[in-house]
Parts: structure tokens; sequence; C-alpha cells
């Protein structure tokens, strides 16, 4: 172990396609993984546009870094999406970002899209981002298991990207670092080519960072290498400054097991009463009032106010916006999705959910399978909120 940071990068082309669009970034305290898509030289484009746009902060020091990490990949956002609407060429262009900057003892993590962010600490391996991918949200929601996702033919389509629309929802996550951790940014064309516990052995059986970076890719490469593939690799020194003891650390999880069972029980008891009572009053149509979901009406694509299950007498559900998009034109599995309503924190929650999972997946009979892109904007038509 050593008393700097280490670190290392390799991207790689791949064995089946022509250009690479994914980018890298290591320098001082900053690594950026971009993995870009759109098709043409769009991808190269946008995912080179969020790397320039974040390579600055390399030259700040490790907290104002921190600070600004956000910020910078907000910028490079609407730098990808300004550019996307006014060249032609690169039109729908977008790309992920899994950007992580050390500051001390704390890792910082902003991430959009489904490149991915690993923790290697104690022989073992674990995911810090969530993949912001139609298929992960399907396996959250249990409509798919997570190897069926695997094989799912429209796994590397996004819910969220850089670049698709003005305004973009990172996760920005702060990370309890410790000396010696391993942090492992990579873009999808590694995960779907090796699976975690085989990224973890090859970390494992090797010290130098550089040396990692190029077994991975090769081993990628030797599947099939079907995407491009891009991995950083980032070991942290013995000593962090404010580092707390390593046994100390957990990632994430609170354990409450430990409450009496008892007054477990009790709540319990107290939780079926509250249903009732909540039901009597007409709690159940509070609750519908501040629900929003996106469902079907009257075979279209729509956004509600209420809750997606119907009940005898009580009206659970309105009609707030419409889309103009036939359920039909959807491709099956979405279908379904749609019929069963999606949940929405708001109602522009829900319309963002029709702009980027809804509307960039209607098949049209000239483009079965097509890639999410900025181009296709539904027209949502909305009432006024009752
Ligand atoms: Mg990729």
């Amino acid at each position: 172990m050593s008393d700097t940071i280490r670190a290392a990068a390799r991207t790689d082309v791949g064995r089946q396609r022509e250009l690479n669009e994914d980018s890298v970034f290591i320098g001082g305290h900053v690594f950026v993984v971009a993995d870009g898509l759109g098709g043409h030289k769009g991808g190269e484009v946008a995912s080179a546009i969020a790397i320039d746009t974040i390579k600055p902060l390399a030259d700040l020091t490790p907290s104002e870094a921190a600070a600004q990490i956000n910020d910078a990949v907000q910028r490079a956002n609407v730098a990808i999406f300004d550019r996307s609407r006014g060249d032609h060429t690169v039109t729908g262009m977008g790309t992920t970002v899994t950007a992580f900057v050390v500051d001390g003892a704390i890792g910082h993590l902003v991430h959009v899209g489904d490149s991915r962010a690993y923790l290697i600490r104690d022989g073992a391996i674990e995911q810090l981002s969530e993949d912001h991918s139609m298929v992960a949200r399907m396996v959250r929601e249990g409509r798919l298991t997570p190897e069926e996702a695997e094989r799912h033919p429209q796994r590397s389509m996004l819910t969220r990207a850089l670049g698709s629309e003005r305004d973009v929802r990172l996760d920005d996550t702060d990370i309890p670092l410790a000396p010696g951790d391993r942090i492992l940014l990579c873009s999808d064309g590694l995960t779907n080519m090796l699976s975690d516990a085989e990224i973890a052995a090859t970390i494992l059986d090797r010290i130098a960072p550089q040396e990692i970076c190029d077994a991975l890719i090769d081993q990628a490469n030797e599947r099939g290498g079907i995407d491009n593939i891009t991995a950083a690799l980032i070991e942290l020194p013995a000593s962090l400054v404010g580092a707390p003891l390593p046994t100390t650390r957990s990632i994430g999880g609170t354990n409450d097991a430990a409450a009496p069972r008892s007054a477990r029980r009790a709540l319990t008891w107290i939780g079926i009463v509250l249903i009732f009572a909540l039901a009597i009053t007409g709690g159940l149509r509070l609750w519908a009032n501040s629900s929003w979901f996106v469902g079907e009406t009257s075979g279209e694509v729509a956004v509600f106010r209420g809750l997606p299950m119907q009940l005898p007498l009580i009206r659970l559900r309105q009609v707030v916006d419409t889309t103009g998009i036939p359920v039909a034109d959807l491709p099956e599995y979405l279908q379904g999705t749609v019929r069963d309503g999606i949940r929405a924190s708001s109602r522009d929650d829900a319309q963002h959910i029709v702009t980027t999972q809804i509307a960039p997946n209607v098949v049209s009979t000239a483009d079965p399978n097509p890639e999410p892109t900025a181009s296709a904007s539904p027209s949502i038509t909305g009432s006024p909120t009752p």
C-alpha cells in the first residue's frame, strides 16, 4: 500500500464496435468514466464534453473539487443538451457519467446512467452506484430477476443520462473510505461481460492499478468484447486524513431487528387499526390526492393523480395529463408496466417518466428496436390540477 493515491485507467474499443464512445479521466483526486450514447459520432462527442467539463476540477483542492463536482456534471448536461439541439449531426446524443472525488476519508460519488462504481474492501466487492436502466428498475420492482435482466434484450436502455433533457437528476453520495480501499469505475462494456465475482477476483489477484485495468479489459475482450470497455482503478493510501477506524465502517443499511418483539407487535397492531381508520375516514382519499402515477386511460398513456388501484365506492384516481401515446405502440414488457401503473413522486416526476422512459420507446414499424434519444418528445397535454 502506498502513501499516496495510486490510479490507472484504460479504455478499449472492444471487439465488435468501430468507434470507442467511452471516455475516461484520472487526475489527482478526480476520476471519471463516461459512456457515450447516440450512434454515429454523437456518443463520442457527448462523453468527451462530459470529461472536458469535469476535468478542470483536478486542479482544485480535494475539498473544492468535492464541493463542485455536482455542479460540473450539471454544466456538462446543459452543454451536451445544447450542442445536441444545435448540431444536427449529433442530435439525440447523451452519455453516462460516474465521477468520483477523493476528499480525505470521504469519497464523493456523482452518477447518472449505467456505468458503475464499485468498492473493493477486505476481499469483498460492493456496487456503490445504482444502474439507471429500465431492467434495473424492473428488478427493483420485482418484475424481472437479476438473471433475466442480464440477458434482457433492452438491458442497455437507460432511464436517465446526461444530455437528454435540460434538467437531469443526479445521484450524489458520500462514501466513507478506509485506508487501502480500492474503487473501480467502469462502463457497461465491462459489467455485461464479467460478473461482480469475476471482477473482484481479478482485482484481488493483482496489486498494480494498471495491471488490474489491463487484465479486466483483456478478459472482457476474451468474452466477446461486444461493447466499448473502460476501467479506472483507484487505490487509496495507507492513511487517510480524518479517517475513522476501518472496523467501524459499514456502508448502507441499518439494523432495526434489535427492537423488542413486543414493541414491534404492538406497532403492527397500531398500523392495522390505523389503516382501517384511514379507510373509514376517507384517509385513503387524502393519500390518493397526494399520489401520482403513469398509467393507461382509453388505450393511451396518461398521468394520473391517485393510486394505481380501484376500489368500490371510493374514487382513487383521475387523469390529469394525456400524452397521445397509444399503449399498444410500446414494447410488450412496457405495456404491462404502464397498465399496472408506474408510481411517481409528483406530477413533474410522472411527466419526466413519460418523457424519458415511455416516449423514447414508442415502437414504429420502421425501427422495432429504438435507442433512447432526446428527439422523441411527447406532447403532454394537461388539465389544471384539481
Ligand atoms: Mg457501453
